[in-house]
């Protein structure tokens, strides 16, 4: 379908995929093709695409009043509160809606900085925070900061650390030896920067658009350590990995540490509304209401968004999150596998339903960089494309090349096998 009104940028406008219809972990094109969805629609719709409660709450919600003013109480917005509270972790007693992704983290930057009364923050190259000035400056992805890299005076004040991955800078050979450098190196940039210019470091637990990458085991509490020893407050970005996506409520409780903001999007309504939020601890909250400062859009906390996350959150409680659990090492088992059958697989990391498949050059072991920030070509793109012809659709991590496996929280284990299938013929019919 020619969508002549939408620019897009992402490719020719025929490539684009028009999706009409969707039930569970399927959608469909207007000719009624079916495609299997393990990108969930950019890893959103964790409660599948059919899931008639989460409908079925909106309508109830619509039909009795559709919005209320974000600076009133009405129920069903305490009461989604009340929820996510319960799930946060440890520490973190309030929330405060916005709409977006994008905006959630720049509330959280916003009320880290004036908390702290600094303006630095620390995040991490090739991380994906948003799309919006300060957000987008928070951003290690080149190609998202390229345009706000010419024009916002605040990107500046970020400073990056380096990827977690092994294609990184650091020169370990076991987990253990790259979470002591990486956490090392964050200490040399905190004293190079000077502890008192950083209001926070905000991080995802588990990457996501660029990769699924998890950090080594005990990287994360070192990072709780030094925010504590240098007064920094640690905010999980938890856009992508929240809301069962990494088999927890929050993937930074599989980190074993408490942060001190957590922004979330997508997953909260299962994607059915637009929906955002950080949730803080005590002392944050108290600083808003002591000061007034002002936090929320017209549309931060929707009531209809909010019945949709009341009942998405019942959704993941009644068997999806069970479902992630016991199905997660099948999806492992079986991405590990192509790693195995295909030399040019480097590499396959994740966690939960979050996975990398990450290409690297055989004969010279280098990872493939996306040509859009490095010099390469791009195979995952014909990777994509070749299972998609086969129906089913996976996403592209970049700046490194990958395919990202993420599907609706729902999906069977027929579903996984044929998805592990196809990604297997689809490499083998591009190299
Ligand atoms: N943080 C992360 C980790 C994301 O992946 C995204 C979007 N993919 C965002 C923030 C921004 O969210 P939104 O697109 O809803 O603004």
């Amino acid at each position: 379908m020619e969508q002549s009104a939408i620019p897009h940028w992402y490719g020719p406008d025929d490539d684009v995929l028009t999706v009409a219809e969707g039930e569970d972990a399927t959608v469909y094109d207007e000719d009624g093709t079916e495609y299997l969805d393990f990108l969930s629609q950019l890893y959103s719709v964790n409660a599948g695409h059919s899931c008639e409660r989460i409908v079925e709450a909106m309508t109830e919600q619509a039909r009795r009043i559709p919005y209320v003013s974000s600076s009133k109480h009405t129920p069903i917005r305490s009461e989604l509160a009340g929820k996510l509270v319960e799930r946060a972790p440890d520490g973190l007693t309030d929330v405060f809606f916005s709409v977006t992704g994008s905006e959630a983290n720049e509330l959280a930057l916003q009320l880290a900085r004036e908390y702290q009364d600094a303006p630095k923050v620390l995040s991490r190259w090739r991380s994906y925070h948003g799309s919006t000035y300060g957000a987008a400056a928070l951003t290690g992805d080149p190609q998202t900061r390229a345009p706000v890299e010419k024009h916002a005076a605040t990107t500046g004040y970020t400073k990056f650390l380096p990827p977690l991955d092994f294609g990184g800078p650091f020169d370990a050979d076991t987990p253990e030896e790259l979470a002591e450098k990486a956490a090392d190196h964050l200490e040399w940039v905190i004293k190079n920067e000077g502890p008192d210019s950083i209001a926070a470091l905000v991080t995802e637990p588990v990457g996501g658009t660029s990769g699924a990458y998890t950090a080594p085991p005990g990287y994360f509490e070192r990072v709780r350590e030094l925010c504590d020893e240098y007064d920094i407050l640690l905010v999980a970005d938890e856009v992508i990995s929240g809301f069962g996506r990494c088999g927890d409520w929050f993937a930074i409780e599989g980190e074993g540490v408490e942060p001190d903001l957590v922004t979330f999007a997508k997953g909260v309504t299962s994607s059915y509304a637009p929906l955002a939020g950080v949730l803080v601890n005590e002392g944050l909250a108290g600083m808003v209401e002591d000061e007034g400062l002002p936090t929320g859009q017209t549309f931060a906390g929707h009531p209809v968004s909010c019945a949709a996350g009341v009942a998405a959150i019942d959704a993941y409680e009644d068997g999806l999150l069970e479902n992630v659990r016991a199905l997660a090492p099948e999806l492992e088992s079986g991405l590990r596998s192509l790693e195995d059958e295909y030399d040019v697989v480097a590499d396959v990391h994740g966690r939960g339903f979050l996975w990398g498949v990450e290409f690297a050059d055989p004969e010279t072991g280098e990872h493939f960089f996306d040509p859009r920030v490095d010099e390469g070509d791009n195979p995952v793109s014909d990777v994509l494309a070749e299972a998609r012809e086969r129906g089913v659709l996976f996403g592209g991590g970049r700046p490194t090349v990958q395919v990202i496996v993420s599907p609706p929280l729902c999906a069977t284990t027929d579903e996984i096998d044929t998805a592990v299938e196809v990604l297997g013929e689809s490499i083998d019919a591009v190299f």
